[in-house]
């Protein structure tokens, strides 16, 4: 099979709440699909560290947990999904977000003859997403992630993969957090009932071993037959 081949048409969204392993499973899944992973959280933090208009224009927001104003992130994902690497398929991590995003999404996609082919929602617990997050640390310079208890680096503080220093993002202190399951609930958890109406969700449990879940993603990110 010619590389690439099973990547055909995947135009996915992964759904779900902060700390559901959308990430993890996007970078991976990407990397095998040849498709781009496209996160509006790493494109806003990138923006942040660059110190950009838009970096510190979103700063204040998303330390506090809230959501940065939709125009913005449509803008941004309008722009990201016209370049070239998206024409063959895509997997967006952390957006949509609210109903207005989606409603964007699905004019900006049917403009580029490009529906979504899916959407995937990683169903965790909220006790378990509290652990994860306020245990998470990443790598400043790969983005990896690492788990204070459950998934701790060879080192303590410094990426298994390329050495770099891991931190913990402002953003995942307990009550920015909570604050941000809540953001969740009340924004982006009516898009399950929006994309259900369409026919284009499935659910994947996020829980438990990590390539268990790539296999339920990948069996139900199949086009149909
Ligand atoms: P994430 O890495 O996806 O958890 O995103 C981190 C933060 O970036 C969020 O808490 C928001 O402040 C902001 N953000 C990321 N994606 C979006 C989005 N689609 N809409 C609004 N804000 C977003």
């Amino acid at each position: 099979m010619p590389a690439g081949a099973t990547s055909a048409g995947h135009r996915l969204v992964f759904l779900g709440p902060p700390g559901a392993g959308k990430g993890t499973q996007a970078r991976d899944l990407a990397l095998e699909w040849k498709v781009p992973q496209v996160s509006t959280g790493d494109m806003l933090r990138e923006a942040v560290a660059k110190q950009t208009p838009l970096g510190r224009q979103a700063k204040a927001t998303m330390d506090q947990g809230a959501l940065v104003p939709d125009d913005v992130i449509v803008g941004l994902i309008a722009e990201r999904l016209r370049e070239g690497d998206a024409a063959g398929g895509f997997i967006l991590d952390g957006f949509p977000r609210t109903l207005a995003q989606a409603e964007a999404l699905e004019r900006l996609l049917r403009d580029l003859g490009q529906p979504l082919t899916r959407v995937i929602f990683f169903d965790v617990s909220e006790p378990e997403l509290l652990r994860r997050l306020t245990g998470r640390r990443v790598c400043r310079e790969c983005g990896s992630t690492f788990h204070l208890t459950s998934a701790p680096p060879r080192r303590s503080g410094v990426c298994d993969k390329c050495g770099g220093r891991l931190y913990q993002r402002d953003d995942d202190s307990e009550a920015t957090v909570r604050h941000r399951l809540e953001v969740y609930t009340r924004q982006t958890a009516p898009l399950l009932d929006y994309y259900q109406s369409r026919n284009l969700l499935s659910s994947v449990p996020g829980e438990g071993d990590v390539e268990a879940i790539r296999a339920a993603v990948r069996r139900v990110s199949e086009p149909a037959r």
